[in-house]
């Protein structure tokens, strides 16, 4: 066996390692394509205040791959950031999402429903993002105030400097942001000072263990204190008991999304549950 001959011997034939790239290429090449044949669709998750009542929704990008059936993005998003297809991808999320808030525009009991994108950072550091965005707001008619970001902390870390400058940009259109996955990154709380933020995100492995493990609960009630210093919004995802939701809310975090509320859905779905 190769990988038995040393650490300097290079490998030059291993089946698992083969076929594992094979698939690899053949994902990398359906994902290429899948934009064009109308395989991308997205979902749509609840985000609530304290009374259940519907504030707006996560968008969630899903893959209906016709041999592989419906792919996470946990799975696809860093094969299309290696890409660049989170290029044009990212882009349609953004045009979809407001498509579809325009088209709630004429619904009473969906119209003041605020709807959060994910943008990954290759896709933000285009020099042309701020650009792009504007022209589907224009484009769509939908209203920017009711649209809102959600950034990581890998987004500040590659360029500092940048990030700040474009959402103070896309924030004079009336775009609000949101720090997604907080506390799991390695932002400083340097840049969290300077970062235009409306929202930060309690991440869902803080949520998990909340109510059992003292470390998350001191973690979680800091975050949720910092929040305040700060004068931000703080919603908690991957909230999935009654007893998650009271915790958090003893401690004054009062925005809530997780399944306990309800499930990424199809837009039909989400209509039907939201806007009776
Ligand atoms: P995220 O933005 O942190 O989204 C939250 C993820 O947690 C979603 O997974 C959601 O389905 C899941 N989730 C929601 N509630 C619960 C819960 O109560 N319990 C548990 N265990 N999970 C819950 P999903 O849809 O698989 O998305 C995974 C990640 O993919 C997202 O994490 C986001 O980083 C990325 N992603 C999704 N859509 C897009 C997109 O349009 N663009 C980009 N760049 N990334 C996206
Ligand atoms: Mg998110
Ligand atoms: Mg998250
Ligand atoms: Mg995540």
């Amino acid at each position: 066996q190769a990988k038995n001959a040393g650490r300097n011997t290079i490998r030059f034939y291993d089946p698992k390692m083969q076929s594992e790239l094979e698939a690899r290429l053949i994902l990398v090449a359906d994902l290429g394509q899948a934009l064009d044949r109308q395989q991308l669709l997205l979902y749509f998750q609840k985000q609530v205040n304290a009374q259940g009542h519907c504030l707006g929704a996560e968008v969630l990008l899903r893959w209906a791959h016709p041999e592989r059936g419906l792919v996470s993005p946990a799975q696809f998003i860093p094969l299309a950031e290696e890409t660049g297809a989170i290029i044009p991808i990212g882009l349609w999320v953004i045009q979809t999402a407001c498509r579809q808030l325009k088209t709630w525009q004429a619904h009473p009991g969906l119209r003041e429903l605020t709807l959060a994108v994910n943008v990954s950072a290759k896709q933000f550091h285009q020099p042309d993002f701020v650009d792009q965005v504007r022209r589907v707001l224009l484009q769509t008619a939908a209203k920017p105030a009711q649209l809102k970001l959600e950034l990581t902390e890998s987004v500040v870390l590659e360029q500092a400097e940048d990030t700040i400058a474009k959402m103070r940009e896309l924030k004079l259109l009336g775009i609000s942001f949101s720090m997604d996955d907080f506390g799991t990154g390695y932002s400083s709380l340097q840049y969290l000072k300077r970062l235009p933020l409306d929202q930060l995100k309690i991440d869902q492995g803080f949520v998990r263990d909340i109510t059992t493990d003292p470390n998350d609960a001191a973690i979680v009630q800091t975050i949720i204190a910092m929040t305040e210093a700060l004068g931000l919004n703080v919603i908690a995802e991957g909230v999935e008991t009654r007893e998650q939701q009271d915790f958090l809310e003893q401690r004054g975090c009062h925005t809530f999304q997780g399944y306990f509320f309800g499930r990424p859905m199809p837009v039909a779905q989400f209509e039907a549950d939201v806007g009776k």
